[in-house]
């Protein structure tokens, strides 16, 4: 039987570590578990949220329905050849664990993609990305259950719709179905993407010629630690805001206007994308703080709160950025946390 508490702070539950009260909240640890409670709000008529880790998330307002916290976890080879190997890991698993036990393998796949935050069932919902590297890049399928029916549904990667930090379910399937479980394929033999953000740098200094998955992944580790606040010290979401992508047309009047404007290639060829944390940085607002929030400042793209900062106060900050950002470059920055509601 499922155990559902009444009025649950969900703060504590996030990164960011605000929230009011879930009316409903349950934790679920295995499938029954889950479809008992897909069952439940059924019969109560409740809207399902589900909560990975929290590290995604502004919960602007109390939820009035049912959260589903999510706690199924495990991991397995499901498949294996002499070249690659399918891995399964449930979608409560901790992203960074499921990386931890690929890389002692020695597969490769998920090396740069170290050290984020949150859930395995998260990792599809926002295409998650570091380093050169995207889930999509080795994802095969999930297995997913629609929140209305409890059905279940396989969906291969071209169903997902994988973008730039965006998928399916953050658009037409958003709050529609609750992911389950993750198969991914890594390889074997080596296939590195060492060149983004410093990494080859590192291994150089540590006179790594050929690096392990594992030697990959503590590189990456160390680079994110030395720009990244840790939410535990220092509550934030990660990124809060997309990097913009323009046109390369829209692009060149930017560079006439700012010479010195960062960019890098965008996720179709004719875009260009251009770093939100420059743009921030030049708009003023690294580093400022308004009362209990502001932008870290030493990456000006993450959102903290110093300590007691209300959701209202959050959504004050991502009005004032976007404000900014739009009046001096005539850009809109879109979030890329999710926001519960959605901004209007
Ligand atoms: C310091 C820091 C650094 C970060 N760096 C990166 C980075 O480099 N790259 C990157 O991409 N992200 C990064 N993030 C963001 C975050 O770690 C990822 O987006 C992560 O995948 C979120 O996982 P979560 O379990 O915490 O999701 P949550 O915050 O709990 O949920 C996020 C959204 O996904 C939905 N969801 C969660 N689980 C499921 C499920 N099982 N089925 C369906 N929907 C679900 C939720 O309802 C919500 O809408 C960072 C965050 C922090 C705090």
């Amino acid at each position: 039987m499922i155990k559902i508490q009444r009025q649950v702070i969900l703060a504590p539950y996030t990164t960011l570590k605000i929230g009011g009260p879930a009316r409903y909240f349950t934790v679920v640890k295995n499938l029954r578990e889950l479809k008992e409670s897909i069952s439940w709000a059924k019969e109560n008529k409740k809207e399902i949220f589900i909560l990975g880790g929290g590290s995604n998330i502004l919960l602007a307002k109390p939820w009035p329905g049912l959260v589903i916290k999510n706690e199924i976890t495990g991991s397995e080879i499901i498949k294996e050849t002499k070249k690659s190997v399918w891995y399964q890991a449930y979608s409560g698993e901790n992203w960074q664990k499921f990386v931890e036990d690929s890389v002692r393998r020695h597969l490769y796949g998920l090396e740069n993609l170290a050290s984020i935050y949150g859930s395995v069932g998260a990792a599809p919902v926002q295409n998650i990305g570091a380093y050169g590297a995207e889930l999509k890049d080795v994802f095969v399928s999930l297995e997913a259950l629609n929140l209305k029916t409890g059905r279940s549904k396989i969906f291969k990667a071209s169903d997902c719709h994988f973008a730039y930090r965006d998928s399916v379910f953050k658009k037409s399937l958003r709050g529609k179905y609750f992911i389950y479980r993750v198969t991914v394929k890594l390889s074997k033999e080596p296939r590195l993407n060492l060149s983004y953000g410093g990494i080859k740098e590192i291994l150089l200094a540590k006179k790594i010629k050929t690096p392990t998955p594992k030697q990959i992944a503590l590189a990456v580790t160390e680079l994110r630690a030395s720009k990244l606040p840790i939410p535990a010290i220092l509550p934030n979401a990660g990124s809060f805001f997309k990097n913009p992508e323009v046109s390369e047309k829209e692009f060149k009047k930017l560079q006439k206007r700012w010479p010195e404007i960062k960019f890098f290639s965008g996720s179709k060829p004719n875009l260009i994308k251009i770093p939100a944390a420059w743009l921030i940085e030049q708009a003023g607002f690294k580093g400022r703080r308004y009362g209990a929030v502001g932008m870290y400042e030493k990456q000006a793209l993450i959102l903290v709160n110093y300590g007691g900062a209300s959701a209202a106060q959050v959504l004050a900050q991502i009005k004032r950025v976007i404000k900014g950002v739009k009046t001096r470059f005539g850009l809109t920055l879109e979030p890329e946390v999710n926001i519960i509601p959605p901004l209007k």
